[in-house]
């Protein structure tokens, strides 16, 4: 199957074009300009229902809606639209407004970026002891853009990400210098974006330097979703599988952390036969997505997706919790609706299905999950604790914040009985506080 991707710029040539409304055509024009747009030929004729549209989720999940912009920016860029082809004033325009979307959730990348000889190492970032993120610069595009996604900053540049030029040399001694790095997650953007070459100078140089601490290579991607052919069809899928075949029997675990939103995406032959595939050469697959309101906010869902993941040889893995920026109104679930998702999909399946753990929120401390909501001595809290901490000293500790019936994300807590921080608080502002230096890297060693 050959890969046609479809944008602002081409969707009018969608063979389906002739389903959507006056009106959802303007909404893709109007919300299109501000926030990214694009999907594929596999996305548009395998997955979305054309005769379903109002309620088809795959259709919400990649084209742009009406609702994902308020009423006030919406008439605002439809006003210019009307009046003008002049791209710097559609730019500019787009940009006032995108600023106003929070285009920098948690603000904490910064605080991340690792340092080796007294050179920053951009393209990486490794806040949890264990595992180092890892971002390939020719893997910061995907094969179709979720609505969602709390990367849409720089799918329409305005975050230009520096990588580094010699960065698969930078991992290998990065990962060798930092003994506690048990795990590296390539993502992007998604590193299945990447042919199969260019991935291979990556893993090439760790398969030879063989770290004695690297114990899991980990993959964040949403092919297996978007383009699953990658894995089947595409010309270098074998040379992909040939590539994981050759990490595991390495002795590294190699695991695709796989994004699907919704059981659609786990219903077709081909994601079924890649899923055989990369099963066939080793390769564990973990699954994780957000709770989002229009694509997957019933328990009912979340069972149905879990069920066919296990069937499928998937492992569920995380349920998040989406981060507020960009189109947030139109998908944000308050805490105590998500947590009331997971805990009605979670009743509804066997303990195989359990091994997921949320829903949770990537905040500056740590992964964040929502424990549920209960009463102490009266007061309505929300018990929460941490998957991932900042401090590993800080994992697994419940804490309790004020119930807030309106919540969406951590910023929006405070805690319990009247106390001022919460437990982690004094401590994470002494880490931001210091400045980390090489030697305080050797140190760690
Ligand atoms: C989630 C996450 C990881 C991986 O955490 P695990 O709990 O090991 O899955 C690593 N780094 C960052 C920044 C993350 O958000
Ligand atoms: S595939 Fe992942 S990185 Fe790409 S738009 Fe979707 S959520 Fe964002």
């Amino acid at each position: 199957m050959k890969f046609q991707s479809y944008t602002l710029n081409n969707f009018k040539n969608i063979p389906q074009i002739n389903k959507l409304s006056p009106g959802q055509i303007e909404a893709i024009e109007v919300v299109g300009n501000v926030l990214p747009f694009k999907t594929n030929n596999y996305v548009v004729n395998e997955l979305i229902d054309w005769d379903n549209l109002d309620t088809d989720p795959i259709f919400k999940l990649t084209f742009p809606q009406k609702g994902m912009l308020s009423q006030e920016h919406y008439d605002l860029m439809k006003i210019v639209l009307d009046q003008t082809n002049y791209t710097d004033t559609i730019k500019n325009v787009a940009n006032i407004i995108r600023n106003e979307l929070n285009p920098h959730p948690a603000g904490q990348i910064e605080h991340n970026i690792p340092v080796l000889n007294g050179e920053i190492l951009s393209g990486m970032q490794h806040k949890y002891r264990e595992t180092l993120l890892f971002f390939p610069s020719q893997g910061q595009t995907c094969h179709a853009y979720c609505t969602f996604c709390f990367r849409w900053p720089q799918f329409v540049g305005m975050d230009q990400l520096k990588f580094a030029g010699k960065e698969s040399s930078h991992l290998k001694d990065y990962v060798l210098r930092n003994k506690q790095i048990t795990d590296i997650l390539f993502t992007g953007g998604d590193p299945m974006i990447m042919k199969a070459k260019v991935f291979a100078s990556y893993i090439e140089p760790l398969l030879e330097a063989k770290p004695e601490n690297l114990q899991t290579i980990r993959i964040g991607t949403k092919a297996l979703g978007y383009w699953p052919y990658k894995f089947v069809t595409d010309h270098d899928a074998n040379e992909y599988l040939n590539l994981f075949e050759r990490v595991v029997l390495s002795g590294i675990n190699l695991s695709i952390m796989a994004h699907f939103s919704h059981p659609k995406e786990l219903e077709t032959s081909v994601v079924k036969t890649a899923i055989k595939r990369l099963r066939s050469v080793g390769v564990q697959i973990r699954t994780q997505s957000p709770v989002l309101k229009h694509i997957n906010d019933t328990p009912e869902i979340w069972a149905e997706m879990w069920r066919k993941q296990v069937n499928l040889n998937c492992i569920p893995y995380y349920m998040f919790i989406p981060r507020d920026t960009g189109a947030q109104d139109y998908f944000a679930v308050t805490l105590e609706n998500a947590w009331q998702i997971f805990r009605g999909a979670y009743q509804k399946v066997s303990g195989v299905c359990r091994t997921v753990r949320g829903p949770s929120m990537s905040c500056t401390p740590g992964k964040v999950q929502v424990l549920g909501v209960s009463e102490i001595k009266g007061e309505k809290v929300f018990v929460l604790r941490m998957l991932q901490g900042r401090n590993p000293d800080w994992v697994a500790r419940p804490f309790f914040a004020e119930y807030n019936k309106d919540a969406i994300w951590m910023d929006e807590l405070k805690p319990a009985f009247g106390e001022q921080k919460f437990f982690f608080e004094d401590e994470l502002e002494l880490i931001f506080d210091e400045h980390v230096t090489d030697d305080e890297i050797e140190n760690f060693e």
